[in-house]
């Protein structure tokens, strides 16, 4: 099972990844937790060339950098995983490609979405849960937790508004495979969405 968490920063992709993890664990499945960028030795070069020389990096040439990262993150370690039947819990993938390359950066929906899809042979998750939240809300969650909002500071709200419209308009053209969740409702109670819906594919 292939579960991806997407949303803006600070809209607790972290918090329900790792909340969906304990209870899969207590469960008894295998889990992988993963992230991109960065989820694999190559992978973590290549977030900090994305990450730290940000602005330097032309915009073409950004999203072939995250395609990169996924096409090795995929074939490494994640099909892999898949295949030995474990569950892989991931932070951000290809949506968040199209929403900040291909939305955000204005490179095109389509081109960004055909460029993962190649990167990857194709993989799509069976489970996307998307966190959505007002970038304004989320900046102060940030604030409060006293954690940098390196993108919500450097980039203007403009950018954050159409990341977010984005994913939302993926998820309305995918119905079965998102599950969006109203990401300023309490931690615990979007872990029981979470769970109802991931134990029903489980059980398939
Ligand atoms: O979620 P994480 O903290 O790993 O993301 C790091 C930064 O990279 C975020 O600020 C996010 O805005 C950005 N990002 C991006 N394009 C992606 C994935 C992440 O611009 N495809
Ligand atoms: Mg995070």
């Amino acid at each position: 099972l292939f579960v991806t968490f997407e949303g803006g920063d600070g809209v607790g992709k972290t918090t329900q990844s790792t909340l969906l993890e304990e209870w899969l664990r207590g469960a008894g499945h295998s889990v992988v937790r993963t992230r991109e960028p960065g989820g694999t030795e190559v992978g973590v070069l290549i977030r900090d060339i994305v990450l730290h020389h940000r602005g330097e990096v032309a915009p073409r040439a950004e999203a072939l950098l995250y395609a990169a990262d996924r096409a090795h993150h995929i074939e490494s370690l994640v099909r892999p995983a898949l295949a030995r039947g474990e569950v892989v819990i991931q932070d951000r993938y290809l949506d968040s490609s199209v929403a900040y390359q291909g939305a955000g950066r204005v490179l095109g929906r389509d081109e960004v979405r055909d460029l993962s899809l190649w990167a990857t042979g194709g993989l799509l998750p069976d489970l996307t849960v998307l966190l959505d939240l007002d970038p304004a809300a989320a900046r102060a969650r940030l604030d409060a937790d006293d954690k940098p909002f390196d993108r919500l500071e450097s980039e203007r709200e403009t950018f954050h508004a159409r990341v977010r419209d984005e994913f939302l308009s993926l998820a309305a053209a995918e119905p079965d495979r998102f599950l969006v969740l109203d990401a300023s409702r309490p931690a615990h109670d979007l872990a029981g969405d979470i769970r109802t819906r991931v134990r029903a594919l489980l059980d398939l």
